[in-house]
């Protein structure tokens, strides 16, 4: 039964592989013009042989309607030559051939054997060569269509061997065994051929089918290490190799550009408060809103966290951009009743700025965006030469900041505070200073905000304890010493912890020890700070709020942070000279700091107007040029004994 049905399938165009089919249409058509000319030129030799002997519907309407209908065939070949052709229809257009050289061949043979009756030996040999050479030519056109070329040879060589076989004489039944044995050869070799090719055509599939693969998955890889899976925008890596191509395509004689990056601020407190989701969700509204706005002319990114970049390619409009982004992704951000408010700033770097260090252009927007969010909350900041110079001694300063002996080359100058109602010294702060030339011009301001900057800023403060700690072990036990404390160093679990322990193995009594710090230190993480500062208080140290007055929510973090002293910023001390409002501010601080017994020192106080102003609203300790600039180790030591009441006996310091 198998070998029936698989003989069977021999004569029969399958669809289950449609690519196949197509193939073989396309190897196909191009022999049809040649089939039907063979076919044509043979019958016409044959009907011209037989024209005296035959009837003239069998030698000239016959041919003549072949012909005709070989024309047609062939126009219509000529017509869809080039068309496309799919595989459900290639399998339809193959199955009719099949069927089409069936009913040809069964026409061609009756016709052949029709004429056998009307001639002699020689125009019947000419009918047997006709017949053998036209099956033989037309079955190697059909070679790609297995079906069709066994069909012919079924429908052809088969009756031509019966009718041979059983005519007279030796010559045509040996003609008939010959070309039964040819047809069987040739069979052969068209059967193998077809499978040979058919092989061919499905391993070409398998190869087209793994490059697709091979392609899509390359493509998939190109999109993961290029896009950001969240925003769908480029991601990082896409972003610098973006800026990379701009910078070569400049030095080549292109347009120059610019870069800009933007940051939210604030955006870690949306995470903390309304969880990751929110976070995310913002995110995406972020992208698409930045998306609204950018033109042709800009490729975004979103470069990780809550950073995004832009490549302008039209420098003179970037800064328009940037603020319209800042704007943008300012507007507060609605999800489902949840409204969250946070702004973004964004710095710019214009490609031009960097032509002498391409890699550094990104680096410049990153110094212009963090000089936006210190100073310019929510604002874009230009990257300019002043940015530059302050890079410059930044990247001196983290040199230093490297440097093995670090603690020889910083010293501390302490500043008097004065208890003016009683004309005393009260304490002294602490601030650093250098004994490098490296950073002659240098201010400390700069110093700490760079060592914050480049995660140095925990060493630092260590360094400085230490120095603090030497410093006061010779000064009397009841002097108490002011030290700044990083807001990065407040919210290092860690660093609090080396804090702690360095003081006790000190053995200087942690009374002594006044920590200021500064509003923004606690703005960050409120409960980390607090948590800080609970184990600098239980220790017995005490806390000063520095720069009061400058930060945002002055008077609620008051209430919630365990202070002993707020320090007046000298903003105000200046201010309050002509202005009414700073002297009412100041008069409620200081009211406020005795309703909840703080104590509170003016800072930058430099005229005996301000000493009197700041006496006027019930403010009785001072800190400032006008008792004392910051001293030396030895000048402060020989300041304390001459402003105190010797306690202890003073020891000259070595070195
Ligand atoms: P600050 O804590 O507000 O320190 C007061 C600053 O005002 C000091 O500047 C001091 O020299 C200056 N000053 C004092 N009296 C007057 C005055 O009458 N008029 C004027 N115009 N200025 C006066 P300095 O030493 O340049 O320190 C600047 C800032 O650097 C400090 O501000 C503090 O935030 C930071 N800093 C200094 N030393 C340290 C330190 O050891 N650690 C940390 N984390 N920060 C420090
Ligand atoms: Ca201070
Ligand atoms: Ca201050």
């Amino acid at each position: 039964m198998d070998r029936i049905r698989a003989f069977r399938q021999l004569f029969v165009i399958a669809g289950d592989v449609p690519e196949l089919a197509q193939a073989q249409f396309k190897a196909f058509t191009k022999q049809v013009p040649l089939l039907y000319f063979i076919l044509l030129c043979n019958m016409s030799f044959v009907a011209y042989t037989h024209a005296t002997v035959a009837p003239i519907w069998m030698t000239l309407l016959f041919p003549f309607a072949f012909a005709t209908f070989a024309l047609v065939r062939i126009a219509n070949w000529w017509r869809m030559r080039s068309s496309q052709v799919d595989g459900l229809e290639a399998v339809r257009r193959l199955r009719t051939t099949v069927k089409l050289v069936a009913i040809l061949g069964i026409l061609t043979s009756l016709w052949s054997y029709g004429l056998l009756a009307y001639g002699g030996p020689a125009e019947n040999g000419h009918v047997a060569f006709f017949v053998a050479l036209t099956m033989v030519a037309c079955a190697f056109c059909l070679m790609h269509v297995r079906a069709a070329a066994l069909l012919l040879g079924l429908t052809i060589a088969l009756p031509f061997t019966i009718v041979f076989a059983s005519m007279d004489g030796i010559v045509l039944p040996a003609i008939a065994a010959n070309m039964t044995l040819v047809t069987l050869a040739m069979l052969y070799i068209l059967s193998t051929h077809y499978k040979d090719y058919a092989q061919m055509v499905r391993q070409r599939l398998e190869l087209e089918k793994t490059n697709h693969e091979t392609m899509r998955l390359n493509e998939e890889n190109h999109r993961l290490a290029n896009v950001d899976s969240l925003t769908d925008l480029p991601n990082r890596r896409s972003f610098l190799k973006a800026i990379e191509a701009k910078q070569d395509q400049q030095e080549n004689g292109g347009e120059s550009f610019t870069v800009g990056l933007l940051d939210f601020d604030g955006f870690k407190a949306v995470n903390d408060l309304h969880g990751h989701a929110a976070g995310d969700a913002l995110l995406v509204e972020a992208s698409r809103r930045m998306c609204l706005l950018a033109s042709d002319k800009v490729k975004l990114a979103r470069l990780g966290g809550d950073e995004f970049g832009f490549i302008h390619n039209a420098s003179a409009e970037a800064a328009f951009f940037g603020q319209r982004l800042c704007e943008a992704l300012s507007v507060p951000y609605d999800f489902d009743g949840l409204r969250i408010e946070v702004s973004a700033s964004c710095g710019l770097a214009h490609s031009t700025e960097a032509l002498q260090s391409r890699g550094k252009l990104v680096e410049f927007a990153d110094f212009a965006l963090y000089h936006a969010k210190d100073h310019n909350t929510g604002k874009l900041v230009v990257f300019s030469d002043t940015h530059r110079d302050t890079m410059r001694r930044a990247h001196l300063i983290e040199q230093v900041l490297q440097m093995p002996d670090l603690e020889h080359q910083l010293c501390y100058f302490y500043q008097p505070i004065i208890d003016i109602s009683r004309d005393s010294l009260v304490g002294m702060e602490a601030l650093v200073r250098w004994k490098t030339p490296l950073l002659n011009g240098i201010s400390p301001a700069l110093l700490i905000s760079t060592a914050e900057r480049s995660q140095l800023i925990n060493k630092l403060t260590l360094v400085l304890l230490k120095r603090l700690l030497a410093d006061m072990a010779e000064w009397p036990a009841d002097l108490k010493v002011a030290f700044n404390l990083s807001a990065r160093s407040l919210a290092s679990p860690e660093t609090m912890l080396k804090i702690l322990s360095l003081i006790q193995s000190h053995g200087i009594d942690p009374w002594r020890l006044e920590f200021e710090i500064t509003e923004s230190a606690v703005l960050g993480d409120i409960d980390g700070a607090l948590r800080s500062l609970a184990l600098l208080r239980n220790l017995g140290c005490s806390i000063a709020l520095d720069d009061f007055g400058t930060g945002y929510s002055s008077l609620s973090y008051v209430q919630r942070l365990p202070l002993d002293k707020v320090k007046i910023d000298r903003a105000f001390v200046v201010a309050m000279m002509d202005n009414e409002k700073s002297r009412n501010i100041v008069k409620t601080i200081i009211g406020m700091s005795q309703d909840l017994s703080l104590t509170c020192v003016a800072e930058g106080v430099e005229t005996p107007q301000q000493v009197q102003a700041l006496q006027d609203v019930g403010c009785t300790l001072m800190q400032g040029f006008m008792f004392s600039r910051p001293l030396s180790w030895v000048d402060a030591t020989r300041y304390i004994f001459s402003h105190r009441p010797v306690q202890a006996p003073a020891v000259a310091k070595a070195g």
